[in-house]
């Protein structure tokens, strides 16, 4: 890994990376790679939990190369220095920022989606003109395999490599200096990624998860409201960071949404064989997501597969903040029901916790929505629609308190990975002596002035 990383250092420093056509073309030969390895990606995906090639292609493939072509298209531009009003203090002179290249990154991935997690990040980072070290995570291990495979044989490892492994290995990077980790996944190992990090003094994104909630206020669209919020929960078997962890609904409204949301369920046909279902990833979660199961509280679903890894779209009714399914991210398919009378009581209990990294809010009501958006904070969210703000790549995404720090997508992506140099360049005409000895009242007022 020294080494790894010495070569990495040696060719930053060497500044190919700052010529911004260098930066085009390795962006274009990833976008090509992709293209050309369309289907060993989806079969390996497939391999690990059975993820459909629908799937890889619209939630992870499309959305890395839109990540791609925006890069390419704008990184000319966000890469200009950019110049910005000179204070009178400072008269006569000009001031600009300068993006710079943090240096050699590191890019820790997580399994849920496992090509946009890992790559989206790493187009952000060459964009920027750093270099990468990836490590995917290594449950999915053959798409873990198939992304060093095609990777390592096309980029020159100094400029962009994957190691591959699990806890040991990164560790090992964790121990070694980087100019910028950027991590993805649990909170309990972002602290890890964090305190390794504080060691350099290195910058850190981190992408975290937490308890998203989303609420459903009114009726008058239910079944729209269902519809999105069903697709969204269900999508990847649950297993989605932005997923609708569980739904906060008035008493009066229960029972339609119950209604609604097993008719919905039941509509969508969710399995393997349908294309829109996946494995749990490992026996391990089949496990964990069992224990926060309560067999009287289940309304729908409830039954799971240890060997097919199979884990059934489930609905939990009359769940408290208190119950284990809300003592965790849930990370699955299962949906509590949270009912409330008043809506106050349940963005304090809200507050009161992890702030989310993302919300959603179905209402027709304008207050209700805009008191929601005022009050809690969380990373981001969608007014009636539900993981719909990631596909934007014009906002940033990214999680706030426990659910992360900093952000990603776009421009976003590309200020992350950038440090911003800030440039005072004095002209050479005069030379006013304000600042010069001797100090007198008159030049203070002058300077006390100029402040103002
Ligand atoms: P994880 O934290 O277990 O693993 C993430 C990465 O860290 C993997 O590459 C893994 O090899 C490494 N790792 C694991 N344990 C480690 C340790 N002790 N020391 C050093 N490295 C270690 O997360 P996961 O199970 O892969 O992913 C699920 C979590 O990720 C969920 O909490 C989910 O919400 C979150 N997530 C967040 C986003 C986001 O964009 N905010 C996206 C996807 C997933």
């Amino acid at each position: 890994m020294k080494e790894l990383i010495r070569k990495q250092r040696e060719f930053f420093d060497s500044n190919q990376t700052k010529d911004i056509d260098f930066r085009i073309v390795q962006l274009k030969k990833f976008k090509n790679l992709l293209k050309d390895t369309t289907k060993k990606l989806n079969t390996a995906i497939f391999d690990d939990f059975r993820k459909s090639a629908f799937d890889t292609i619209t939630c992870e493939i499309s959305m890395i190369q839109a990540e791609i072509d925006l890069a390419i298209k704008k990184v000319k531009t966000w890469s200009k220095r950019k110049r910005v009003k000179t204070d009178l203090l400072n008269f006569p002179g000009k001031s600009y920022i300068i993006p710079e290249p943090l240096g050699v990154s590191l890019i820790i991935g997580a399994w849920n989606y496992p090509y946009f997690i890992s790559l989206a990040p790493v187009v952000a980072a060459l964009a920027a003109g750093n270099t990468v070290v990836l490590k995917p995570s290594e449950l999915p291990a053959s798409t873990s395999r198939v992304m060093a495979e095609i990777i390592n044989n096309s980029f020159d490892p100094s400029y962009f490599t994957v190691v591959q492994g699990g806890i040991a290995e990164t560790e090992a990077l964790l121990s070694e200096r980087f100019d910028k980790i950027f991590f993805t996944g649990s909170t309990t190992v972002g602290r890890i990624v964090y305190q390794a990090a504080a060691k350099h003094l290195t910058p850190v994104t981190l992408e975290m998860g937490g308890k998203n909630p989303a609420f459903i206020l009114d009726s008058t669209s239910i079944k729209i409201y269902v519809k999105r919020l069903i697709w969204a929960k269900f999508l990847n078997a649950g297993q989605t960071c932005i997923a609708p962890d569980y739904v906060l609904i008035p008493r009066q409204l229960k029972k339609q949404f119950i209604e609604a949301a097993i008719k919905e369920i039941k509509c969508q046909h969710f399995s393997i064989e349908n294309h829109n279902y996946v494995q749990i990833i490992t026996e391990k979660h089949i496990e964990r997501l069992s224990r926060l199961l309560e067999k009287e509280k289940i309304v729908f679903g409830g039954s799971y597969n240890q060997q097919s890894r199979i884990f059934e779209p489930t609905i939990m009714d009359n769940v408290t903040f208190d119950d284990p399914v809300m003592q965790e991210e849930i990370f699955g398919p299962i949906l509590p029901l949270i009912t409330f009378d008043s809506l106050d009581s349940v963005i304090k209990e809200i507050k009161s916790r992890q702030k989310p990294l993302a919300c959603y809010i179905f209402t027709s009501n304008r207050e209700l929505k805009d008191k929601i958006l005022d009050e809690i904070s969380f990373g981001g969210g969608a007014v009636n629609d539900a993981l719909m703000h990631i596909a934007n790549l014009n906002m940033p995404f990214g999680g706030v308190g426990e659910s992360g720090i900093g952000s990603y997508h776009g421009e976003f992506g590309f200020k992350t990975f950038s440090h911003y140099k800030s440039i005072f360049e004095k002209s050479l005409l005069f030379e006013s002596d304000l600042k010069y000895y001797p100090r007198t009242d008159f030049k203070l007022k002058l300077i006390k002035m100029m402040f103002k």
